[in-house]
């Protein structure tokens, strides 16, 4: 049972709501493979149906159709142990205003049958930097250090899986970094990690391995070093040392010039800045700076998520 290569593997899964008799295709027939130790990240806009994946592993939403196994465990026939495999942090921030960190942390672990001997209480708050309000309401907590707390909840129980929906949605910019720090750490315990997101910026950040989905549907998987390759326009500036004309062999690069600063594009699969430097030199034409600007995750999500809007307008 313990010899298994996906995390979380799941084969065609379809999820329909309905809304008002209307019907939502929330997830159509959406595959993924999560690799054991991995962060795994899960993008795509709002509404692209990936809490309803989550809240399908968590076994609060039931699939119309499909296989989901976690950690090889089949969920449709074992839905007891897989839970016990993965840790889920909500999108939401539902906290009971009245209990406090320890006292929810407690509970939590005496949901899942933790004998109090095995519980880690006392560390998960040292290490989430809530010690200090181990016994204030929860009610009083912040937004990040509430956060923070469902993050503690999700590990009671010691399992080997986190799946965190929207980790930072809410978050101020300082808190997101340890948030980030934090899950860095728990991945490098031996974690497998999964997490939502629609700020590339920390996909971009965290993730090994990412897919995109749109409509329910995945658009598109791969490490980041992939997803990143797709976009093969790469643009170099030149700061010149004078205003010089623009020879026309560049025109190819669609050339800029503005303030003394020379911009161009190429593609990065079809020539390389030598090529362009090159050309400079031979032009006597002298700059004292170069910089170059590489396609972002930003760039990548546009496009396939463009391309995607385009081809399933018909099929909301
Ligand atoms: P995401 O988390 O990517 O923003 P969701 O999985 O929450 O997207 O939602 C996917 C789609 O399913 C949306 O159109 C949403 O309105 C719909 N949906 C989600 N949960 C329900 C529900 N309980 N009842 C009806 N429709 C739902
Ligand atoms: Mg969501």
């Amino acid at each position: 049972m313990s010899d298994y290569k996906y995390s979380i593997e799941a084969k065609n899964v379809n999820k329909i709501f309905f809304k008002k008799n209307q019907e939502v295709k929330a997830l159509l027939d959406f595959s993924i493979s999560i690799k054991r130790g991995t962060i795994h990240g899960l993008l795509g806009p709002n509404g692209a149906g990936k809490s309803t994946f989550i809240n399908i592993l968590g076994g609060l939403v039931k699939k119309n159709s499909g296989e989901v196994n976690i950690c090889g465990i089949n969920i449709d026939k074992n839905i007891k142990l897989s839970k016990f495999k993965i840790g889920i942090v909500p999108q939401e921030l539902n906290i009971d205003p009245f209990f406090s960190p320890a006292e929810l942390l407690e509970l939590q672990a005496g949901l899942y049958g933790v004998p109090k001997r095995e519980r880690k209480t006392e560390e998960i708050l040292e290490n989430l930097k809530l010690t200090d309000q181990r016994n204030a309401y929860a009610r009083t907590l912040s937004g990040g250090m509430r956060r923070r707390l469902l993050i503690g909840k999700a590990l009671v129980h010691n399992p080997e899986i986190i799946i965190l929906d929207e980790p930072t949605a809410g978050v101020d910019i300082d808190i997101r970094a340890s948030v980030w720090n934090y899950i860095k750490k728990i991945s490098n315990e031996g974690r497998t990690i999964c997490l939502t997101t629609h700020y590339l910026e920390e996909a971009e950040n965290l993730c090994d391995n990412i897919s995109i989905i749109n409509y329910g549907r995945k658009i598109i998987e791969g490490s980041k070093t992939e997803l990143l390759n797709i976009i093969s326009t790469k643009s170099v500036s030149f700061v010149l040392e004078k205003n010089l004309m623009i020879p026309s062999e560049l025109n190819q690069f669609n050339p800029h010039l503005k303030d003394g600063i020379l911009k161009m594009n190429y593609d990065k699969n079809k020539t390389n800045i030598k090529k362009i430097i090159d050309i400079l030199i031979r032009n006597k034409i002298e700059f004292k700076e170069i910089n170059t600007l590489e396609g972002d995750l930003e760039d990548v999500f546009l496009k396939v998520v463009n391309n995607n809007v385009r081809t399933n307008k018909n099929n909301i």
